[in-house]
């Protein structure tokens, strides 16, 4: 089948178990596909869009209830929706970073965090992770004390990582933000990995900003995700515009600039609101999703040899494997090199593994059903022994 144009419909989901990290969390509900052939269209969402105009104020579809649903939904108190968690973190950081300014980041921040403390020409400093991957309040005292002392001032801004993309570990962002507290700095909880997928309590967490990532955690169409904050920190990066045409004295009333006016429309928002429901839904059966995990990851380390390189045990799905001595020692000599890994997967049905990739690869196994986890764990076990490798019970 094809889309026109040279573009072939794509059935990675549809023909595999797909345990590529990124997009496991993002799969789309059927209510969404649907959503995104009836709102595909530009301005779609905007048929029923009336004075004051702004995306979040239209009850037709359910635009500005979503909103207030979101908001709920990861306990705070305002919220917006954004084409993707980066876009949340650039608003975030275009409201309180000054060129020169230091700005708390960590040894597992993700590059867009960085890329959004660069373009406002801030100063990262990275809170270091211990021996086990964990980043600590105490590591992030230190380091505001080292910040205080180097700049003569703390950070301006923190960005913490609520689950990270190379281990999949959970911090204790609680403890991160009451030390960051004690110095007043804004707090923004990255929970690209969790916002969608398991509880998040923003108050709770103690933080001023909750970022989450559509299409990675919330079945949604890219680009999409979520901003919410506190009523105090909304007035700061929802501002209103304040700007005056100097000819025509046109002002634009209710627009927010941090948001450039109206955010994500048509297919993305729509999308978004159609998978909601059920999104509310199965963060409450996370619980499920661990013990799905544990059975592939107890699979493969009964292959000799292997190391799981995060914590144990698993708080995410999302996992960080070291197969060097396992898998990897089968590479050295196979006609296919490391190939041989990723086309035996892709020979039972599993899609998601980078081809090649035998040391130390991630996989997620979000999503899966029960019989899917066994299958998958049991295509790992018989990949290790059709290739000579040694199974211990
Ligand atoms: C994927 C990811 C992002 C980027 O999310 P987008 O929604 O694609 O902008 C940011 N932070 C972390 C930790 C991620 O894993």
């Amino acid at each position: 089948m094809r889309c026109g144009n040279g573009i072939e419909a794509r059935q990675v989901n549809e023909l595999f178990i797909n345990i590529d990290p990124i997009q496991a969390g993002g799969r789309l509900t059927g209510d969404a596909m649907k959503a995104i052939i009836a709102y595909g269209d530009g301005y779609s969402v905007c048929d029923n869009c009336r004075k004051p105009n702004r995306l979040d104020y239209i009850s037709k579809p359910p635009i500005a209830e979503f909103h207030k649903d979101v908001a709920a939904f990861v306990h705070m108190d305002d919220a917006r929706m954004i084409p993707g968690a980066r876009r949340g973190f650039q608003a975030v950081a275009h409201t309180y970073v000054k060129k020169g300014d230091p700005v708390l980041l960590t040894g597992l921040s993700h590059y867009t965090e960085f890329l959004a403390v660069e373009e406002e020409g801030g100063i990262p400093r990275e809170i270091p992770s211990d021996a086990h991957h964990i980043i600590t309040p105490d590591a992030a005292a230190a380091k505001i004390e080292d910040v205080q002392r180097e700049f003569g001032r703390a950070p301006v801004l923190a960005f913490i990582d609520h689950v990270d993309y190379q281990y999949g570990n959970m911090h204790d962002v609680t403890a991160i933000a009451r030390v960051a507290r004690q110095y007043d700095i804004p707090v923004l909880c990255n929970g690209a990995y969790t916002v969608g997928i398991l509880p998040v309590d923003g108050k709770g967490l103690g933080v001023d900003f909750v970022v989450g990532s559509g299409h990675k955690s919330m079945a949604a169409p890219a680009p999409s995700g979520v901003l919410a904050t506190t009523a105090e920190r909304a007035q700061e990066v929802f501002r209103t515009t304040k700007i005056e045409g100097d000819v025509t004295g046109r002002k634009f009333g209710i627009k927010e600039p941090e948001m450039m006016g109206c955010t994500l429309m048509g297919a993305t928002l729509v999308g978004m609101m159609a998978s909601f429901p059920q999104v509310k839904e199965r963060v409450n059966h996370f619980d499920r999703e661990l013990s799905n995990n544990k059975i592939v990851v107890d699979a493969l380390l009964s292959v000799t040899g292997t190391k799981l390189l995060s914590e144990n045990p698993r708080k995410h799905t999302l996992t960080r494997i070291d197969t060097i001595g396992s898998f990897d020692t089968v590479a050295e000599s196979h006609k296919k090199r490391g190939f041989y890994f990723s086309g035996a997967l892709s020979e039972k049905g599993i899609a998601g593994i980078i081809p090649g990739a035998t040391k130390v690869w991630k996989f997620n196994t979000y999503g899966m059903t029960d019989k899917q986890a066994i299958y998958l764990a049991d295509a790992f076990v018989t990949t290790a022994r059709e290739n000579g490798l040694r199974i211990t019970a």
